[in-house]
């Protein structure tokens, strides 16, 4: 028989909670000024780090800790560096390194690229994630915790 609330993070858990993520000292991704976050423990929702770092906790912990590359946004890739001809971009994009673009693959798929070099005939575009290869520090605040319906876990978000 499940308590009304969970006592501690779970499988199945939805948990809402607060974040801040620092590369190298800089915050490179926050809830700070926006909502918190929500996900289902367990369901591969946010990256694998974070997950396994909440097992456990209750509502109202804090806790810090560092992610490394595989179980953050992975390895950067060589091989996801392209070179795309400065004919194939539009005008109103501005093609300047360190620009991100959202992209269509050919099934129309979105995929994320960054600028890294604009050649006289080129753009060097990098597919990795902007947060590849990198160690991720985290501070965290567990909001609140509740279990999730059996339409939350059919549908694999939370409403
Ligand atoms: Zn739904």
């Amino acid at each position: 028989m499940k308590t009304t609330h969970p006592s501690t993070v779970e499988d199945g858990v939805v948990v809402t909670l607060e974040y801040t993520v620092k590369v190298a000292g800089e915050t490179v991704d926050t809830s700070e000024g926006h909502e918190p976050i929500q996900f289902i423990q367990g369901q591969g929702m946010v990256i694998d780090g974070l997950e396994h770092a909440m097992y456990g906790l209750s509502a109202g912990a804090r806790k810090q800790f560092s992610v490394p590359p595989g179980e953050g946004y992975g390895e950067t890739d060589p091989d996801a560096i392209a070179q795309v001809p400065l004919s194939e971009f539009p005008p109103e994009i501005p093609l300047q390194p360190g620009v991100e673009l959202t992209l269509k693959d050919e099934e129309g798929d979105e995929m994320q690229a960054t600028i890294v070099e604009v050649g006289d005939v080129n753009v060097t575009l990098d597919f990795n994630h902007p947060l590849a290869g990198e160690d991720l520090d985290f501070s965290v605040e567990v909001v609140a915790l509740r279990w999730a319906t059996e339409e939350e876990l059919d549908h694999g978000h939370v409403h």
